[in-house]
Protein backbone atom coordinates (compact mmCIF):
# COMPACT_ATOMS: atom_id res chain seq x y z
CA UNK A 1 0.00 0.00 0.00
CA UNK A 2 1.33 3.87 -0.83
CA UNK A 3 1.71 5.89 1.96
CA UNK A 4 1.23 9.72 1.57
CA UNK A 5 3.33 11.73 3.99
CA UNK A 6 3.85 15.09 4.53
CA UNK A 7 7.95 15.64 4.70
CA UNK A 8 9.17 18.59 6.37
CA UNK A 9 13.05 18.96 6.31
CA UNK A 10 13.37 21.90 9.04
CA UNK A 11 17.09 23.81 8.81
CA UNK A 12 20.30 23.18 10.52
CA UNK A 13 21.36 19.59 10.02
CA UNK A 14 17.43 19.26 9.43
CA UNK A 15 18.20 18.46 5.46
CA UNK A 16 21.09 16.02 5.79
CA UNK A 17 19.28 14.10 8.72
CA UNK A 18 15.67 13.78 6.57
CA UNK A 19 17.74 12.96 3.16
CA UNK A 20 19.32 10.00 5.14
CA UNK A 21 16.05 9.27 6.84
CA UNK A 22 14.10 9.46 3.67
CA UNK A 23 16.66 6.84 1.48
CA UNK A 24 16.42 4.06 4.76
CA UNK A 25 12.72 4.47 5.07
CA UNK A 26 12.38 3.67 1.38
CA UNK A 27 15.12 0.87 1.57
CA UNK A 28 12.63 -0.34 4.28
CA UNK A 29 10.68 -1.84 2.00
CA UNK A 30 7.49 0.69 2.66
CA UNK A 31 6.41 2.39 -0.08
CA UNK A 32 6.09 6.48 0.95
CA UNK A 33 5.00 9.33 -1.47
CA UNK A 34 6.65 12.15 0.12
CA UNK A 35 4.93 15.73 -0.25
CA UNK A 36 7.82 17.50 0.15
CA UNK A 37 7.16 20.80 2.46
CA UNK A 38 9.02 24.04 3.81
CA UNK A 39 9.00 25.46 7.25
CA UNK A 40 11.65 26.93 9.60
CA UNK A 41 14.34 29.62 8.64
CA UNK A 42 14.18 28.15 4.93
CA UNK A 43 10.35 28.61 4.38
CA UNK A 44 11.11 31.90 5.57
CA UNK A 45 13.50 33.22 3.25
CA UNK A 46 11.60 31.44 0.35
CA UNK A 47 8.31 32.62 1.09
CA UNK A 48 8.32 35.16 3.65
CA UNK A 49 6.40 33.13 5.93
CA UNK A 50 8.00 30.94 9.23
CA UNK A 51 4.94 28.13 8.88
CA UNK A 52 3.67 28.33 5.39
CA UNK A 53 -0.07 27.16 6.00
CA UNK A 54 0.79 24.77 2.99
CA UNK A 55 2.84 22.75 5.55
CA UNK A 56 -0.27 22.47 7.85
CA UNK A 57 -2.57 21.72 5.02
CA UNK A 58 -0.31 18.73 3.74
CA UNK A 59 0.02 17.59 7.21
CA UNK A 60 -4.28 17.64 7.95
CA UNK A 61 -4.51 16.04 4.37
CA UNK A 62 -2.02 12.97 4.85
CA UNK A 63 -2.48 12.85 8.67
CA UNK A 64 1.17 12.16 9.23
CA UNK A 65 4.25 13.82 8.92
CA UNK A 66 8.23 13.43 9.03
CA UNK A 67 9.97 16.70 10.29
CA UNK A 68 13.68 18.06 10.37
CA UNK A 69 14.70 20.19 13.60
CA UNK A 70 13.54 23.92 13.20
CA UNK A 71 15.67 26.60 14.57
CA UNK A 72 14.18 29.05 17.50
CA UNK A 73 16.28 31.44 18.58
CA UNK A 74 16.75 32.38 22.43
CA UNK A 75 15.30 35.09 24.20
CA UNK A 76 13.61 37.59 21.37
CA UNK A 77 12.36 36.67 18.00
CA UNK A 78 9.51 34.50 16.65
CA UNK A 79 8.43 31.76 18.63
CA UNK A 80 8.83 27.89 18.16
CA UNK A 81 7.54 26.78 14.55
CA UNK A 82 7.53 22.99 16.72
CA UNK A 83 5.01 24.33 19.26
CA UNK A 84 3.28 25.97 16.88
CA UNK A 85 3.14 22.95 14.96
CA UNK A 86 2.00 20.66 17.60
CA UNK A 87 -0.82 23.15 19.09
CA UNK A 88 -2.47 23.80 15.60
CA UNK A 89 -2.66 20.01 14.87
CA UNK A 90 -3.88 19.12 18.41
CA UNK A 91 -0.70 16.91 18.38
CA UNK A 92 -1.47 16.82 22.23
CA UNK A 93 0.81 13.33 23.08
CA UNK A 94 4.73 13.37 22.72
CA UNK A 95 6.17 10.12 22.93
CA UNK A 96 9.71 9.57 23.28
CA UNK A 97 11.38 6.42 23.84
CA UNK A 98 14.51 6.03 25.62
CA UNK A 99 15.97 2.19 24.56
CA UNK A 100 20.15 1.22 24.68
CA UNK A 101 20.89 -0.22 21.34
CA UNK A 102 23.71 -2.37 21.84
CA UNK A 103 27.17 -0.94 20.59
CA UNK A 104 26.48 2.54 21.53
CA UNK A 105 28.62 4.37 24.51
CA UNK A 106 26.44 4.75 27.99
CA UNK A 107 26.96 4.21 31.24
CA UNK A 108 23.98 1.59 31.14
CA UNK A 109 22.86 -0.88 29.08
CA UNK A 110 19.26 -2.34 29.31
CA UNK A 111 17.17 0.88 29.29
CA UNK A 112 13.84 0.75 27.59
CA UNK A 113 11.91 3.31 28.92
CA UNK A 114 9.09 5.66 26.90
CA UNK A 115 8.32 9.44 27.82
CA UNK A 116 4.71 10.46 27.15
CA UNK A 117 4.49 14.60 27.08
CA UNK A 118 2.06 16.73 27.65
CA UNK A 119 2.21 18.49 24.17
CA UNK A 120 -0.67 21.24 24.47
CA UNK A 121 -0.20 23.43 27.44
CA UNK A 122 1.68 24.47 30.67
CA UNK A 123 4.78 26.81 29.67
CA UNK A 124 4.77 26.26 26.49
CA UNK A 125 1.08 27.80 25.96
CA UNK A 126 2.53 31.15 24.96
CA UNK A 127 1.23 33.45 27.15
CA UNK A 128 3.61 35.66 28.32
CA UNK A 129 3.84 39.37 28.88
CA UNK A 130 6.90 41.31 28.28
CA UNK A 131 8.66 43.28 31.39
CA UNK A 132 7.75 46.88 31.52
CA UNK A 133 4.81 46.76 28.79
CA UNK A 134 2.10 48.90 30.60
CA UNK A 135 -0.24 45.34 30.51
CA UNK A 136 2.54 43.37 32.24
CA UNK A 137 2.20 46.29 34.87
CA UNK A 138 -1.14 46.27 35.14
CA UNK A 139 -1.73 42.37 35.50
CA UNK A 140 1.20 42.50 37.71
CA UNK A 141 -0.89 44.88 40.06
CA UNK A 142 -4.11 42.82 39.77
CA UNK A 143 -2.41 39.84 41.05
CA UNK A 144 -0.64 41.65 43.62
CA UNK A 145 -4.35 42.66 45.09
CA UNK A 146 -5.93 39.82 44.29
CA UNK A 147 -2.77 37.72 46.38
CA UNK A 148 -1.81 40.15 48.89
CA UNK A 149 2.24 38.88 47.24
CA UNK A 150 4.64 41.05 46.20
CA UNK A 151 5.79 40.94 42.42
CA UNK A 152 8.38 42.95 41.28
CA UNK A 153 7.68 46.12 39.14
CA UNK A 154 10.20 44.75 36.62
CA UNK A 155 9.11 41.49 36.02
CA UNK A 156 8.35 39.53 32.85
CA UNK A 157 5.05 36.91 33.78
CA UNK A 158 4.71 33.65 31.85
CA UNK A 159 1.49 31.71 32.21
CA UNK A 160 1.63 28.20 32.94
CA UNK A 161 -2.25 26.69 32.20
CA UNK A 162 -2.33 23.04 33.13
CA UNK A 163 -6.53 21.77 32.83
CA UNK A 164 -8.27 18.95 34.05
CA UNK A 165 -9.20 17.78 30.21
CA UNK A 166 -5.70 17.89 28.84
CA UNK A 167 -4.22 16.32 31.90
CA UNK A 168 -6.42 12.83 32.01
CA UNK A 169 -6.06 13.17 28.23
CA UNK A 170 -2.65 12.34 28.57
CA UNK A 171 -2.56 10.24 31.57
CA UNK A 172 -5.52 8.31 29.98
CA UNK A 173 -2.96 7.90 26.50
CA UNK A 174 -0.07 6.72 28.72
CA UNK A 175 -1.76 3.79 30.42
CA UNK A 176 -3.06 3.15 26.86
CA UNK A 177 -0.11 3.03 25.78
CA UNK A 178 1.57 1.08 28.59
CA UNK A 179 -1.35 -1.69 28.22
CA UNK A 180 -0.64 -1.91 24.08
CA UNK A 181 2.92 -1.78 24.60
CA UNK A 182 3.01 -4.77 27.37
CA UNK A 183 4.87 -2.28 30.11
CA UNK A 184 3.24 -2.66 33.80
CA UNK A 185 3.83 0.77 35.49
CA UNK A 186 3.55 4.40 34.49
CA UNK A 187 4.90 7.27 36.71
CA UNK A 188 3.53 10.62 36.66
CA UNK A 189 5.83 13.50 37.38
CA UNK A 190 5.45 16.48 38.83
CA UNK A 191 6.23 19.07 41.25
CA UNK A 192 2.60 19.30 43.04
CA UNK A 193 3.93 20.25 46.30
CA UNK A 194 5.32 23.67 44.78
CA UNK A 195 2.89 24.22 41.82
CA UNK A 196 -0.53 23.17 44.24
CA UNK A 197 -3.06 24.68 41.37
CA UNK A 198 -1.02 23.04 38.15
CA UNK A 199 1.01 20.31 39.08
CA UNK A 200 -1.32 19.44 41.86
CA UNK A 201 -4.35 18.78 39.08
CA UNK A 202 -2.02 16.82 37.49
CA UNK A 203 -1.81 14.80 39.91
CA UNK A 204 -5.01 14.60 40.72
CA UNK A 205 -6.05 14.03 37.36
CA UNK A 206 -3.44 11.11 36.98
CA UNK A 207 -4.64 9.19 40.14
CA UNK A 208 -7.89 9.49 38.89
CA UNK A 209 -7.38 7.95 35.43
CA UNK A 210 -5.45 5.51 37.12
CA UNK A 211 -8.28 3.76 39.22
CA UNK A 212 -9.20 3.23 35.34
CA UNK A 213 -6.35 0.71 35.25
CA UNK A 214 -6.21 -0.85 38.53
CA UNK A 215 -4.91 -4.43 38.38
CA UNK A 216 -3.82 -4.19 34.92
CA UNK A 217 -1.32 -1.36 35.08
CA UNK A 218 0.93 -0.48 37.91
CA UNK A 219 1.01 3.44 39.40
CA UNK A 220 3.45 5.39 40.92
CA UNK A 221 4.36 9.40 41.68
CA UNK A 222 7.79 10.79 41.26
CA UNK A 223 8.30 14.82 42.00
CA UNK A 224 10.69 15.60 38.71
CA UNK A 225 13.54 16.99 41.15
CA UNK A 226 13.76 13.57 42.81
CA UNK A 227 12.94 11.59 39.04
CA UNK A 228 15.57 13.62 37.34
CA UNK A 229 17.91 11.60 39.94
CA UNK A 230 16.76 8.54 40.07
CA UNK A 231 16.76 8.31 36.55
CA UNK A 232 20.34 9.13 36.37
CA UNK A 233 20.58 6.22 39.61
CA UNK A 234 18.83 3.61 38.36
CA UNK A 235 16.92 4.31 35.12
CA UNK A 236 15.97 0.45 35.14
CA UNK A 237 13.16 1.32 37.91
CA UNK A 238 10.78 2.49 35.06
CA UNK A 239 8.49 2.20 32.13
CA UNK A 240 6.22 4.92 31.22
CA UNK A 241 6.72 8.26 31.96
CA UNK A 242 3.99 10.84 32.18
CA UNK A 243 4.62 14.53 32.77
CA UNK A 244 3.68 18.19 31.86
CA UNK A 245 5.09 19.62 28.74
CA UNK A 246 8.18 21.64 30.20
CA UNK A 247 9.31 18.61 32.52
CA UNK A 248 8.56 16.19 30.07
CA UNK A 249 10.82 18.40 27.50
CA UNK A 250 13.85 18.20 30.03
CA UNK A 251 13.57 14.94 31.31
CA UNK A 252 12.89 13.45 28.03
CA UNK A 253 17.19 15.38 27.26
CA UNK A 254 17.98 14.15 30.30
CA UNK A 255 16.98 10.19 29.11
CA UNK A 256 17.92 10.43 25.76
CA UNK A 257 21.68 11.00 27.57
CA UNK A 258 21.38 7.96 29.36
CA UNK A 259 20.89 5.37 26.38
CA UNK A 260 24.17 7.56 24.36
CA UNK A 261 23.27 10.85 23.18
CA UNK A 262 20.44 13.30 21.29
CA UNK A 263 21.82 11.65 17.92
CA UNK A 264 19.93 8.84 18.72
CA UNK A 265 16.94 9.86 20.07
CA UNK A 266 13.44 9.68 18.19
CA UNK A 267 9.84 11.23 19.29
CA UNK A 268 6.29 11.52 17.56
CA UNK A 269 4.00 13.71 18.08
CA UNK A 270 0.46 12.07 18.35
CA UNK A 271 -3.26 13.86 18.14
CA UNK A 272 -6.63 11.71 17.88
CA UNK A 273 -6.54 12.02 13.87
CA UNK A 274 -2.66 12.84 13.15
CA UNK A 275 0.97 12.55 13.80
CA UNK A 276 4.00 14.29 12.79
CA UNK A 277 7.52 12.20 13.71
CA UNK A 278 10.49 14.14 15.08
CA UNK A 279 13.87 13.40 16.65
CA UNK A 280 14.44 14.96 20.30
CA UNK A 281 17.10 16.85 18.90
CA UNK A 282 17.28 20.38 18.13
CA UNK A 283 19.07 22.34 14.31
CA UNK A 284 22.64 22.12 15.46
CA UNK A 285 23.33 24.58 13.55
CA UNK A 286 26.97 24.98 13.97
CA UNK A 287 26.59 21.18 12.04
CA UNK A 288 24.80 22.57 9.22
CA UNK A 289 26.36 21.13 5.86
CA UNK A 290 29.15 19.45 7.59
CA UNK A 291 27.50 16.15 6.67
CA UNK A 292 28.25 14.91 10.46
CA UNK A 293 25.54 14.89 12.54
CA UNK A 294 24.14 11.47 13.35
CA UNK A 295 21.18 10.41 11.41
CA UNK A 296 20.30 7.87 13.79
CA UNK A 297 17.74 9.39 15.76
CA UNK A 298 15.92 10.93 12.67
CA UNK A 299 15.81 7.26 11.02
CA UNK A 300 14.62 5.72 14.28
CA UNK A 301 12.05 8.59 14.46
CA UNK A 302 10.81 6.73 10.71
CA UNK A 303 10.71 3.44 12.87
CA UNK A 304 7.89 4.96 14.62
CA UNK A 305 6.42 6.57 11.68
CA UNK A 306 6.30 2.94 9.85
CA UNK A 307 4.67 1.56 12.91
CA UNK A 308 2.16 4.27 13.03
CA UNK A 309 1.17 3.39 9.33
CA UNK A 310 0.85 0.01 10.30
CA UNK A 311 3.85 -0.80 8.26
CA UNK A 312 5.55 -3.62 10.95
CA UNK A 313 7.23 -5.61 8.91
CA UNK A 314 9.43 -2.63 7.46
CA UNK A 315 9.64 -0.87 10.89
CA UNK A 316 11.54 -4.26 12.83
CA UNK A 317 13.93 -4.41 9.22
CA UNK A 318 15.18 -0.75 9.88
CA UNK A 319 15.49 -0.95 13.23
CA UNK A 320 17.22 -4.13 13.01
CA UNK A 321 19.38 -2.36 10.22
CA UNK A 322 20.07 0.82 12.25
CA UNK A 323 21.12 -1.21 15.53
CA UNK A 324 22.88 -3.57 13.25
CA UNK A 325 25.51 -0.52 12.24
CA UNK A 326 25.57 0.89 15.81
CA UNK A 327 26.79 -2.64 16.89
CA UNK A 328 29.86 -3.14 14.38
CA UNK A 329 30.47 0.41 15.61
CA UNK A 330 32.05 1.01 12.24
CA UNK A 331 30.28 3.20 9.46
CA UNK A 332 28.76 4.90 12.47
CA UNK A 333 29.17 8.81 13.12
CA UNK A 334 31.82 10.71 15.39
CA UNK A 335 28.94 10.94 18.61
CA UNK A 336 29.27 7.21 18.63
CA UNK A 337 32.92 6.52 18.55
CA UNK A 338 34.35 5.76 22.00
CA UNK A 339 36.77 9.00 20.97
CA UNK A 340 35.03 11.50 19.01
CA UNK A 341 38.12 12.63 17.07
CA UNK A 342 38.58 8.88 15.53
CA UNK A 343 39.28 9.65 12.39
CA UNK A 344 37.25 6.48 10.94
CA UNK A 345 34.14 7.76 11.86
CA UNK A 346 31.69 8.57 9.04
CA UNK A 347 29.55 11.28 7.84
CA UNK A 348 25.36 11.42 8.07
CA UNK A 349 25.05 10.21 4.18
CA UNK A 350 27.82 7.40 4.64
CA UNK A 351 26.13 6.11 7.90
CA UNK A 352 22.79 6.05 5.99
CA UNK A 353 24.20 3.82 3.10
CA UNK A 354 25.62 1.60 6.09
CA UNK A 355 21.91 1.34 7.02
CA UNK A 356 21.03 0.63 3.32
CA UNK A 357 23.38 -2.21 3.10
CA UNK A 358 22.26 -4.00 6.00
CA UNK A 359 18.63 -3.83 4.42
CA UNK A 360 19.80 -5.24 1.20
CA UNK A 361 20.85 -8.34 2.36
P1 LIG B 1 20.53 20.71 19.56
O1 LIG B 1 19.82 19.44 19.90
O2 LIG B 1 20.30 21.25 18.22
O3 LIG B 1 22.10 20.49 19.71
C1 LIG B 1 22.78 20.36 20.95
C2 LIG B 1 24.06 19.57 20.71
O4 LIG B 1 23.72 18.19 20.64
C3 LIG B 1 24.74 19.86 19.37
O5 LIG B 1 25.62 20.94 19.44
C4 LIG B 1 25.47 18.56 19.12
O6 LIG B 1 26.65 18.52 19.88
C5 LIG B 1 24.50 17.54 19.66
N1 LIG B 1 23.61 16.99 18.63
C6 LIG B 1 22.30 17.31 18.41
N2 LIG B 1 21.82 16.59 17.40
C7 LIG B 1 22.83 15.80 16.97
C8 LIG B 1 22.95 14.81 15.95
N3 LIG B 1 21.92 14.48 15.17
N4 LIG B 1 24.14 14.21 15.79
C9 LIG B 1 25.18 14.50 16.56
N5 LIG B 1 25.14 15.41 17.55
C10 LIG B 1 23.97 16.05 17.76
O7 LIG B 1 20.13 21.75 20.71
P2 LIG B 1 20.33 23.33 20.78
O8 LIG B 1 21.71 23.68 20.31
O9 LIG B 1 19.89 23.69 22.14
O10 LIG B 1 19.26 23.90 19.76
C11 LIG B 1 19.54 24.36 18.45
C12 LIG B 1 18.26 24.90 17.85
O11 LIG B 1 17.32 23.83 17.66
C13 LIG B 1 17.56 25.93 18.75
O12 LIG B 1 17.10 26.97 17.94
C14 LIG B 1 16.40 25.15 19.35
O13 LIG B 1 15.32 25.99 19.67
C15 LIG B 1 16.06 24.20 18.23
N6 LIG B 1 15.36 22.97 18.67
C16 LIG B 1 14.45 22.47 17.80
C17 LIG B 1 13.80 21.28 18.13
C18 LIG B 1 12.79 20.74 17.14
O14 LIG B 1 12.80 21.14 15.98
N7 LIG B 1 11.90 19.85 17.55
C19 LIG B 1 14.10 20.61 19.30
C20 LIG B 1 15.07 21.14 20.13
C21 LIG B 1 15.71 22.32 19.80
Amino acid sequence: MTHKVTLIPGDGIGYEVSLAATRCIQASGADIQWDHCLAGADALEKTGELLPAAALDSIKKNKVALKGPITTPIGTGFRSVNVAIRQALELFACVRPAKTYSGVRSRFSGIDLVIIRENSEDLYSGIEFEEGKPETKDLISQIQSAVKKKIRMDSGISIKPISKFASERIVRFAFNYALANKRKKVTCVHKANIMKFTDGLFLESARQVAKEFEGKIIFEEAIVDNMAMQLVQKPHNYEVLVLPNLYGDSISELCACLIGGLGIAPGANIGSEMAVFEAVHGSAPKYKGKNKANPTAMILSGVLMLRYLKENQAADRLEQAVSQVILEGKSVTYDLKPDPLDPSSVGTSEMADAIIEKLKK
